[in-house]
């Protein structure tokens, strides 16, 4: 085993697997186990109010019945992102000591931070004008609620390497400062993604690239905080066919929980290393099998449209 190779995969439990999360599984698994390396399962339930823990065993078992495993991870609890509030305010007080975080008062943003910016939602807003209220104005603001935490993000362009889709420059100040603690106290996701990437010693992010553009914002917190960023390798998305979207959780018909009462779990992944380039045909195949066959030049860069009946 190498150990200097440690990959995650990290859903969030707030719906039912579906072929989306299911590929970024199948790709994380492969990538990792291609190299030999060690790999994290870990739980983003940060938000309470959207995450529920029949959906954390949902998943787990799904990934099971699908032949993946993991060596690290749920259920253990520390691996679960709403038992690790401890580790993510330490990361917030040390930003905080180092003039990296002040209050905003926006209540859009507040309402976003928690989940992953994919697509449609934004989780920053470069027009706020928290970032520079007088001592007087914030004393006013408070004294009337209470305000969420925003990075404030310096002058500097970010570059990741990505391992699929190349070089990917951002500049910070022009995405603009971003939530890392919400107003009710729940720790966004940008920074508590960095946090347990950093502390759980990720050497390698595989997941969609609906997240490449947060890869700057968390390269540059984890080397704030001290780390070293993980490499990044982001893959396509499958969208919903006839110019539709990213899949999302709520196409029920092609849920996990659908497919598995239909489906056996070798031609899922069949299906899903067919739409990934893996193979020339959809034939039932295990991931294991699916291991000499993996290469990222094999994937797509362009998102993957899948008809609503996948199989
Ligand atoms: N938990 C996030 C999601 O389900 C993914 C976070 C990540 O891979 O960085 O969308």
């Amino acid at each position: 085993m190498d150990t200097r190779y440690v990959g995650r995969f990290a859903p969030s439990p707030s719906g039912y697997m579906h072929m989306g999360n299911l590929l970024a599984m199948l790709l994380a698994w492969l990538d990792c186990r291609a190299h030999g390396g060690r790999l994290i399962f870990r739980m983003e339930d940060l938000d309470p109010a959207r995450s529920r823990a029949e959906y954390a065993a949902a998943l787990a078992e799904d990934l099971r019945w699908l032949g993946f495993d993991w060596d690290e991870g749920y259920p253990d609890p520390a691996y679960c992102q709403s038992r690790r509030t401890e580790l993510y305010a330490d990361a917030f007080r040390a930003l905080e000591a180092r003039g990296l975080v002040y209050p905003c008062w926006c209540t859009r943003s507040q309402r976003l931070a928690a989940s992953a910016p994919h697509p449609g939602k934004r989780s920053h807003d470069p027009g706020c004008r928290c970032a520079h209220l007088t001592a007087a104005e914030r004393t006013a603001l408070a004294a009337d609620r209470r305000p969420a935490w925003k990075a404030r993000v310096p002058d500097e362009t970010v570059t990741v390497q990505d391992g699929h889709y190349g070089t990917y420059a951002q500049a910070l100040a022009a995405e603009g400062d971003f939530i890392l603690r919400r107003a009710d106290g729940v720790y966004a996701y940008q920074l508590a993604v960095s946090v347990d990437d950093m502390r759980m010693g990720v050497t390698d992010v595989v997941r969609g690239r609906d997240l490449l553009s947060s890869a700057p914002r968390q390269s540059w917190l984890i080397r704030e905080l001290g780390g070293t960023p993980p490499r990044y390798c982001h893959l396509p998305l499958l969208t919903g066919g006839n110019g539709g979207g990213k899949l999302s959780k709520r196409l029920g018909s092609l849920s996990t929980q659908a497919l598995r009462s239909q489906y056996a779990p070798r031609k899922l992944i069949g299906r899903l290393a067919y739409l990934a380039g893996l193979l020339p045909a959809p034939e039932p195949v295990s991931p294991v099998e699916l291991i000499p066959l993996f290469s990222w030049d094999k994937v797509p860069r362009a998102d993957i449209p899948i008809a609503s009946e996948p199989i």
